[in-house]
């Protein structure tokens, strides 16, 4: 199947139950996300700032971006005049460093909250209690260029549908009371971002608005070797 065949046979999946697409097409060539783009695809999910950037340039100004990997703070700077969404916001401290670079570039920045929830040392993200904590903080209250429209979780990464299905379950739960006590007077706290090529079905069943496909829509990446040093 090619990449448009697997857009195309993706959107109509996902579009009987109006959720949204993210074609995540970290490490792969230009020329493969100018094919989706061409199928019709217009968000693309990246997982490093340098990538994206470089990614940005290349292609469409239509397109909405979303970073969906580890963001340091330093590198703010780099994605702030453009980023549609930042999904893996995981502490007030980077969450001020949006805040801070959005004000210069004279916009707001819509953010996800990334809430741990694998049963994993590996994943970033936010305990439910330190959202929590987050969102009742004066820090956070006086951030006046930073949106938070939801929340983005990563299943662990297993065999067990009981498991991931518990996962996605207790994400859509707590997604459901953080918008009843936070967010009850504001529509655009409308997004729940989980599910993955691996899961994403699991995800949709449990309540999923957003999901971020990679090797469903491009084919399986290269597995990249580290070397210690
Ligand atoms: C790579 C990645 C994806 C996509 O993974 P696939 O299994 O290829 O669909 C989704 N979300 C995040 C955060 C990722 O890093």
């Amino acid at each position: 199947m090619s990449i448009t065949d697997n857009i195309n046979s993706v959107k109509r999946e996902l579009d009987t139950v109006s959720v949204t697409l993210v074609a995540v097409s970290k490490t792969k060539p230009v020329s493969d996300l100018q094919e989706a783009y061409d199928a019709g695809q217009r968000i693309f999910g990246e997982n490093q700032v340098q990538e994206l950037v470089e990614k940005y340039e290349a292609l469409p100004k239509d397109i909405e971006w979303h970073l969906v990997g580890h963001l340091q703070t330093n590198k703010v700077k780099y994605i702030a005049p453009f980023i549609s969404l930042i999904q893996s916001v995981d502490s007030l401290k980077l969450l001020q460093e949006i805040n801070k670079q959005a004000e210069k570039n004279k916009r707001v920045i819509d953010c996800l909250l990334q809430v741990y929830i694998a049963d994993e040392e590996t994943k970033y993200g936010l305990g439910f209690d330190e959202v929590i904590e987050l969102l009742r903080s004066e820090e956070f209250a006086q951030l006046k260029n930073i949106r938070i429209r939801g929340l983005m979780g990563i299943a662990t990464n297993t065999d067990s549908e009981k498991q991931i299905k518990e996962e996605f379950y207790e994400l859509d739960t707590f997604f459901d009371g953080i918008t009843q006590s936070f967010f009850r007077h504001e529509d655009s706290f409308d997004t729940l971002s989980m599910g993955m090529s691996g899961d994403y079905k699991i995800a949709i069943e449990q309540g999923s608005t957003m999901v971020r496909l990679g090797s469903t829509i491009f084919g399986d990446r290269v597995i990249k070797h580290y070397k210690n040093n």
